[in-house]
């Protein structure tokens, strides 16, 4: 890294940027082999959140390839440094006040570990979207499975590339046994129940914004 460059102190800082949305911020990575339902029920969660009037953002697989990870293809390496950039740029987010929605199939442990290692802790929730690979491959919403099993795709997780589930996920969706709904309400209910949903400035922070602004 350049020695040049110096992180400035920015002047408004996280605990108010929280406070003003009056929610915690975090990211809520969802995980799950393709056609699970990742970005399904993500916006589901995310049409919640609005009419909760809480601050998201989603970012998915096919916007990001579109643009910040177009230079990047599906090698094993490729796919680490993918998932590297999402959980900068998620963790910036978290920054702003954000509620994070990440619907990557991340297949990897380590990769995974890596951006939780980035946030602080209780910052990053792993969703774990559990669906059995022959129904992902009945539902083959974009008829990748059947290219993958035609050979036509290789290095297709879950076909001829591991998928390393979560071990303890904060939040685990069965979505074979459960509707797009209910599994999206689990999630809401997890970030309500957990205290995400509200926040309020800490005194010290208060009178410090009082002070600033009678300056
Ligand atoms: P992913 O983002 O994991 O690749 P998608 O959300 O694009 O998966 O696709 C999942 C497909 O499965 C969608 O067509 C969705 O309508 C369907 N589906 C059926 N039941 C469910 C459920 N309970 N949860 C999520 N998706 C479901």
């Amino acid at each position: 890294m350049n020695d040049n460059i110096v992180w400035h102190e920015a002047s408004v800082n996280p605990e108010q940027r929280s406070a003003l949305k009056q929610q915690k911020p975090a990211v809520l990575w969802f995980t799950g082999l393709s056609g699970s339902g990742k970005s399904t029920i993500a916006n589901v969660v995310e049409l919640k959140l609005l009419t909760l009037h809480k601050h998201s953002y989603l970012l998915d697989g096919d916007n990001v390839r579109h643009g910040l990870n177009n230079d990047l293809g599906f090698s094993d390496a490729d796919r680490v440094e993918n998932i590297r950039r999402i959980g900068e740029v998620a963790k910036l987010f978290v920054d702003s006040g954000c509620l994070v929605l990440t619907a990557f199939i991340s297949p990897f442990l380590s990769d995974r570990e890596q951006v939780k290692q980035l946030l602080a802790q209780g910052q990053f929730i792993e969703v774990f979207v559990d669906t059995p690979i022959d129904v992902c491959e009945a539902r083959d919403p974009k008829g990748l499975y059947k290219k993958a099993r035609a050979g036509e795709i290789k290095h297709f997780t879950g076909i001829d590339s591991d998928y390393q589930a979560p071990v303890a996920p904060e939040i685990w969706l069965k979505t074979a046994e459960h509707s797009v709904e209910r599994c999206a309400q689990q999630v809401v209910d997890y970030l309500a129940q957990q205290g995400y949903l509200e926040q309020a400035l800490s005194e010290q922070a208060h009178s410090e914004q009082a002070h600033s602004e009678a300056q």
